[in-house]
């Protein structure tokens, strides 16, 4: 299985400071990434188009987005169809990550339907799922991994293709605030997602990537892409600049 590098740009950056930084990205990453690795840039809508531009043609490169609206088309002003992005170049998609569930109110049932819709529509999908500092405290690690993944793969066919179904543990208490989690909480938390996955999709389940996401740095990269259960990585701040991007995913 492939590892998965994945850089969330949030809201950051213009088209062409996106363009720039993708293929500036592309200069110092391309002849030295290791085999078996590859990079996704999740960059603004408004920046998707000359992102996949500049990773035209890179092998292993990817562009994708951070979210759409699970529906093919129609009056819903402001949002954007699966369809849409992947006109534009964009392969994968994000699904609950920790900012739309908290800051913008998505639920676990609105986060299992973009998921489904999103594999239906032909996107591969990284299914973020954490817990806050307060559930983490209060002993209820499993139960929110457990009833965040279950609602978020409700209604994913059972036999979908594996590759295109990831999960990214996000502690939301980790996610931007510089508080890496330890190596013992991310075993911990991935071998949790690993049991689930194998519960619900059979020995489909070992092939699916799980990606450990919240303050990963250049300088704490490589252990964590080291540990079991560890299939790639999703990094929000430490990916805005080519430089700081580039030394994680050649860690
Ligand atoms: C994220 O946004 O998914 C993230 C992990 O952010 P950061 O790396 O800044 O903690």
């Amino acid at each position: 299985m492939n590892k998965l590098f994945a850089a969330n740009w949030k809201m950051h950056k213009t088209a062409s400071e996106a363009g720039q930084t993708a293929a500036e990205l592309l200069r110092l990453v391309s002849g030295s990434l290791k085999p078996g690795r590859e990079v996704l840039i999740l960059p603004p809508f408004t920046a998707l188009a000359p992102v996949a531009e500049a990773l035209r043609g890179a092998q292993n490169f990817f562009a994708g987005a951070q979210n759409f609206y699970p529906q093919k088309q129609g009056a819903f002003t402001g949002e954007v169809a699966p369809g849409m992005l992947l006109d534009l170049g964009a392969g994968f998609a994000l699904t609950g990550h920790s900012e739309r569930r908290h800051v913008l109110g998505e639920t676990d049932e609105m986060v299992g339907q973009k998921t489904a819709f999103g594999l239906e529509s032909g996107l591969s999908i990284i299914l973020c799922v954490g817990e806050k500092i307060d559930e983490r405290r209060a002993g209820q690690l499993a139960a929110v991994l457990e009833r965040q993944l279950r609602a978020g793969v409700a209604a994913v066919p059972r036999d979908v293709q594996p590759a295109r179904l990831a999960v990214a543990y996000e502690p939301v208490w980790a996610i931007g605030t510089g508080e890496v989690a330890g190596p013992t909480e991310i075993l911990e938390a991935h071998a949790l997602v690993r049991r689930l996955l194998v519960d619900i999709f059979g020995a489909a389940g070992m092939q699916m990537r799980i990606l450990y996401g919240g303050s990963v740095k250049p300088d704490n990269a490589s252990e964590i892409i080291a540990l079991d259960n560890v299939d790639g990585v999703l990094v929000g701040g430490a990916s805005l600049k080519a430089d700081d991007f580039s030394r994680i995913v050649l860690a």
